[in-house]
């Protein structure tokens, strides 16, 4: 058994959230932390590690939620748009290791969140890369 991590502790009641869906398998929540107003939190009640080791079905589950909290966030805070992401292990941001989505939505003057994506294909052999990957897919 792993040691309780904060959101098996939520997912238990044993810490308050402010809660936006639950069912059998998911449960979602506001983020404490508020990088923009209503970003939620989509979580697996399973413990699962993050994104690439939650079973399929679990995963899409989690998936349908984040999707349809995104919708309602539009159509319901004025947001413009929305991040929807999971970060899976530290090197990539992820803090809980148990498997979450973020829904983070984006404001015309938000300064919470920002992600840069620089080009830097310079120097890739792009047909090797993909040929490697899409053979072991
Ligand atoms: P990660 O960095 O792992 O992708 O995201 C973890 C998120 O969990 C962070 O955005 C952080 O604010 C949120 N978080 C951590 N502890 C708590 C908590 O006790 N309650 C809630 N609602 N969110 C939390």
């Amino acid at each position: 058994m792993h040691e309780k991590d904060v959101f098996c502790k939520i997912i238990a009641g044993e810490i308050p959230c402010y809660k936006l869906y639950e069912d059998d398998d998911v449960l979602a929540f506001l983020d404490i932390s508020q990088v923009t107003k209503g970003h939620a939190l989509v979580v697996s009640k399973k413990h699962y590690e993050n994104f690439l080791s939650c079973p399929q079905k679990e995963m899409h589950k989690v998936m349908d939620v984040a999707q349809r909290i995104g919708q309602v966030e539009i159509k319901l805070l004025g947001a413009l748009g929305v991040n929807i992401l999971t970060n899976c292990y530290p090197a990539a941001g992820q803090s809980v290791m148990h498997f979450h989505v973020h829904v983070i939505p984006r404001y015309e003057q938000d300064k919470g969140f920002a992600i840069t994506m620089n080009n830097n294909a310079e120097g890739l052999n792009l047909p090797a890369l993909a040929g490697e990957i899409k053979d072991n897919l």
